[in-house]
């Protein structure tokens, strides 16, 4: 079965299109800048060329025309009619308390979409963009949401609560969702398979280390605990998001700064992070890396800041768990930095983890990192979000 991914933002969209039988991407991309002066489609079929186009997109369904026309292009598209596309699977940001699972989209999944939205207002309303002009264009196609809070709907009560009145959460749900669900699911379940060992049994941390960065405890496969809160701000030290912070943090600088709530929160997702600490120098490891590398005190107090939450956070979990069996390592961050990975590790021998510093030099591809007889496993599993989406769409429609 053909299956289109989208992943629609407030101004992009990301697509792949996925022949499920095989697992195998037949052409991928992303549209930039929709509704903004130099929009352009990127349209790269499998094994062949890069394909920029600059071209008007008013829309989000000026966009997904493009994608539909690039895909059916006479020279480099990889079907010959739309007909072929036999699903399309979107992510949806947050399904709140509605969704503990992926769903076919309906009238009444939107409407409960909707109902979310008012929790993730800058991601829901794009994702439903999506989901509304893919109908148009394609009205007879079956579509499912794939929600990035459902693999975390397992959480016990006493691990989504806020120390709040709990009238905030009887009257609006203020509680912790989490994120990144498609990516613990995925990388937790890879993990077991690589390390041949039944997820039941297993208790696994998922360090999802990206741009926004989120740990997870998934126990006997289902998520018990997750660092991203109420929204994606919550948690570690991310690219620009601050992750936790004494929450009169906000009183006291929005005071001394006169900034209004709206701009201390524009602060809190922006302008902190790595970004903020290396005093605005970079939010992507990379340059980091190379400051610290030139003992700039910049790049080395974002990166053991940033390392540091990490340690934090899986001392907590394998708390939580009463234990843990395997450590993951997932997404930008996780997958491509190796001194990262390295130093978190270092941290981690009050666990029995036995690192192997040879086989961390990896890059790309599902690899033990620790030595074959260390106490916990710690791997690195290239996340595949497409992928998962496509999986979920599959076995819904
Ligand atoms: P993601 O949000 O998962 O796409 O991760 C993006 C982030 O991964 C970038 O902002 C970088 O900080 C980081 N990243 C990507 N490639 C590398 C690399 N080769 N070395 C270190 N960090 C990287």
């Amino acid at each position: 079965m053909k299956v289109l991914v989208i992943n629609c933002g407030s101004s992009s969209l990301k697509y792949q299109l996925i022949d499920s039988d095989v697992e195998k991407v037949l052409a991928k991309g992303l549209c930039e800048r929709i509704g903004i002066e130099g929009s352009q489609i990127v349209y790269t079929p499998a094994g062949g060329e890069k394909e920029i186009t600059v071209s008007p997109m008013p829309t989000h369904k000026q966009a997904i025309q493009m994608v539909l026309d690039a895909l059916t292009n006479d020279k480099t598209g990889v079907i010959k009619s739309l007909a072929e596309v036999e699903a399309v699977g979107h992510r949806v940001v947050h399904g709140g308390e509605e969704f503990a699972s992926s769903a076919k989209i309906t009238d009444e999944m939107i409407a409960a979409v909707e109902k979310c939205s008012d929790l993730a207002p800058l991601h829901n309303p794009a994702n439903l963009i999506g989901i509304r002009a893919c109908q148009e264009l394609m009205p007879n196609v079956p579509m499912v949401g794939v929600f990035d809070t459902a693999f975390h709907q397992t959480m016990p009560e006493k691990a989504y609560l806020y120390g709040l009145p709990y009238k905030y959460y009887e009257k609006y749900k203020v509680r912790r969702y989490g994120f990144h669900g498609t990516s613990h699911s995925y990388v937790s379940k890879r993990t077991a398979e690589f390390l041949g060992k039944n997820i039941e049994d297993m208790k696994i941390i998922v360090c999802h280390l990206g741009n926004g960065a989120s740990v997870s405890a998934v126990m006997g496969g289902k998520s018990v605990d997750t660092s991203m809160g109420l929204t994606p701000l919550e948690g570690l030290i991310m690219g620009t998001r601050s992750g936790d912070i004494d929450p009169a943090i906000m009183e006291f600088v929005s005071k001394k700064e006169n900034l209004t709530m709206d701009q201390m929160m524009n602060v809190l997702n922006k302008e902190s992070g790595v970004y903020g600490l290396s005093g605005g120098l970079s939010s992507d490891f990379r340059d980091l890396e190379d400051a610290a590398a030139k003992n700039d005190p910049a790049g080395i107090r974002a990166r053991a800041a940033f390392n540091y939450r990490v340690i934090k956070y899986i001392g907590a979990y394998a708390a939580a768990m009463n234990g843990v069996d395997a450590i993951a390592f997932t997404a930008g961050v996780g997958e491509n930095d190796a001194l990262v990975r390295e130093d978190i590790c270092a941290s981690l021998t009050y666990l029995g983890i036995d690192f192997d510093s040879e086989a961390n030099k990896v890059r790309g591809k599902e690899t033990l990192i620790s030595k074959a007889d260390s106490k916990v496993a710690v791997v690195m599993i290239p996340t595949d979000e497409e992928m998962a989406i496509c999986r979920e769409t599959v076995a819904l429609v």
